[in-house]
C-alpha cells in the first residue's frame, strides 16, 4: 500500500483532514518508524478510542504468537536491550530494541516508552502490540502496554546478552556485542539531520569475517585502531550489505587480546551466496569455466576509469586509454555461478608477468588478445578458492576477488603450480 492510501484510510477512519494525517505519517516513516506503528500512534494522537482497547489479550507462548494478531500478553526474559535514537514528530526520541525469550522461543521487540528494560530480567508485558516484519512477528511495547518486572526469573534455553560474530549479523539485528579489529577507518564530514557532523567509517574484522561500519559519535578507541569490544551496536543495510552501526548509546572499549581476522571464515556454496543478494566478505570454491571477453590486457578511460573499446569511452568519446590488466572469469560449483573479477595485481599473478610483459607480448603478436589467451590456458578447468565482495544485480553476480588461490588439498602440488607462475 502507498503512503497516500494509508493516509486516506486513516483520515476516513478518524474523520480528519487527509493532508494533515499524511504529513504526520510521512514524518514518522522517514524516521524509520514502521508504518503500522506510525498509524497506531496517529490513531492515538487523533483520539481513536479503538486502539489498544477491546479487553486484555490472553497470555501466549512466544512461539505461538502469530504475525496477524493485534495484541498479546507475554512473559519472558529480556535477552538484549539496546537504546537507539530516532526522530519522532520533530523530536529526538530514544527507543529500546532487543530480544525477548521464553521456553518456547525468541521474539524481537521495540519499546517506545522508557520501561527501564535490562538484559536478564523477567518481564510480563500485558497488551503488547504485534506487528509483522519480514513474515515474522515482533512486539511493540508502548503506551498501552502494562509492563511488570517479575520477581521469579524464568529459565530459558537462550543466552542473555547480544554477543555475536560478524558473519552472523543480519540487517535488523539490535543490541549486538562484538569483539573486532579495526581494519580500516576514516573520519568524514556528512550532512546529518542536525547539520554537518563528523563520523567514522571503515571496516571491522573478526575471526568469522569482515563488515563495514559507521560510528556516528566518533570513539577514540575505534579511531586509534586495534582490537575493541563494542556493546549495543545495531545492523542496518547500506549499499546492499549489512553494516554495523555504532551509536552514541554504544559502549566501546579497547580489548586486550589479539583477533585473528578471518581465521574461521566459512566457505559458502555459490548458489547460497548469490541468494543473499550481496555479502561484504565471502569465500567460495568452484571450477573456473571460462575467461570472459574484456579480460587480459585492456584500456581504461583516463576520465572515468571505465573500460574502453578501440579508444572510445561511452561518456568521454575519443580518449587516450590507460593500459591495465584484469580478468573476468566464470566460476561454478554446481549450485550457481559468479563472475569473479581479478584486479591488476591478481591478474599479474595468474598471467605470470607484469603489465610491461603483457604489453610486450601483445606488441610481438600484434594482437592484445594473446594475453587473455595465456590466462585462459592457465586457469580454465582448475578449481579455485576465491574470497572477496559479492554483489548481485540484474546482470548477475560479481565477486570482486581479494584473494584467488588454486584449491588443492595437496600443498606440494599447490606450491608447484605457484612456482610455474613465477617462472613463466
Ligand atoms: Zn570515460
Amino acid at each position: 500500500m502507498e503512503l497516500d492510501d494509508h493516509a486516506e484510510d486513516l483520515a476516513s477512519d478518524l474523520g480528519v483532514d487527509k493532508e494533515e494525517v499524511k504529513d504526520d505519517l510521512q514524518n514518522l516513516v522517514e524516521y524509520s518508524v514502521p508504518v503500522d506503528e506510525a498509524k497506531q500512534s496517529l490513531r492515538r494522537k487523533y483520539g481513536d478510542g479503538q486502539s489498544g482497547g477491546g479487553g486484555t489479550p490472553s497470555a501466549k507462548d512466544i512461539a505461538d504468537i502469530d504475525p496477524d494478531e493485534s495484541n498479546v500478553t507475554v512473559t519472558g526474559v529480556v535477552l538484549t536491550a539496546g537504546e537507539r535514537s530516532i526522530r519522532y514528530q520533530g523530536d529526538d526520541h530514544v527507543i529500546v530494541e532487543g530480544r525477548l525469550a521464553d521456553e518456547s522461543g525468541v521474539i524481537d521487540y521495540t519499546a517506545w516508552e522508557d520501561f527501564g528494560l535490562e538484559p536478564g530480567e523477567t518481564i510480563t508485558a500485558g497488551n503488547a502490540g504485534v506487528r509483522e516484519w519480514d513474515g515474522e512477528p515482533e512486539l511493540n511495547l508502548g503506551e498501552s502496554t502494562s509492563l511488570s518486572f517479575d520477581a521469579e526469573s524464568l529459565d530459558v534455553p537462550y543466552e542473555v546478552g547480544g554477543d555475536a560474530q560478524l558473519a552472523d549479523l543480519r540487517t535488523g539485528d539490535r543490541a549486538v556485542s562484538i569483539e573486532v579489529d579495526v581494519l580500516e577507518c576514516e573520519r568524514r564530514t556528512i550532512d546529518g539531520r542536525d547539520g554537518e557532523t563528523e563520523i567514522l567509517s571503515g571496516v571491522f574484522g573478526d575471526e568469522s569475517g569482515r563488515l563495514p561500519f559507521t560510528n556516528w559519535d566518533p570513539a577514540p578507541e575505534i579511531e586509534d585502531g586495534g582490537p575493541v569490544r563494542i556493546e549495543n551496536a545495531y545492523v542496518q543495510e547500506f549499499r546492499g550489505v549489512p553494516e554495523v552501526n555504532v551509536s552514541e548509546f554504544s559502549t566501546v572499549a579497547a580489548l586486550d587480546r589479539e583477533i585473528d581476522v578471518g581465521s574461521d571464515t566459512q566457505t559458502m556454496a555459490v548458489g547460497e551466496a548469490v541468494r543473499t543478494g550481496g555479502i561484504y566478505d565471502v569465500e567460495v570454491v568452484g571450477n573456473l569455466l571460462a575467461v570472459r571477453d574484456g579480460s587480459g590486457l585492456i584500456q581504461r578511460c583516463p576520465e572515468c576509469y571505465r573500460v574502453i573499446q578501440k579508444g572510445q569511452c561511452r561518456t568521454h568519446g575519443d580518449v587516450d586509454g590507460i593500459d591495465d590488466l584484469r580478468v573476468k572469469a566464470i566460476l561454478d560449483d554446481g549450485t550457481g555461478t559468479v563472475t569473479v573479477v581479478l584486479d591488476d595485481e591478481l591478474t599479474e599473478r595468474v598471467y605470470g608477468g607484469t603489465l610491461e610483459d603483457a604489453l610486450e607480448q601483445a606488441r610481438e603478436a600484434m594482437d592484445q588478445a594473446v594475453v587473455a589467451d595465456r590466462i585462459r590456458e592457465r586457469i580454465v578447468g582448475r578449481e579455485y578458492r576465491v574470497r572477496g565482495h559479492l554483489s548481485v544485480d540484474e546482470y548477475g553476480a560479481n565477486l570482486d576477488a581479494e584473494t584467488f588461490e588454486e584449491s588443492d588439498d595437496d600443498p606440494a602440488a599447490r606450491a608447484t603450480a605457484f612456482l610455474e607462475v613465477v617462472d613463466a
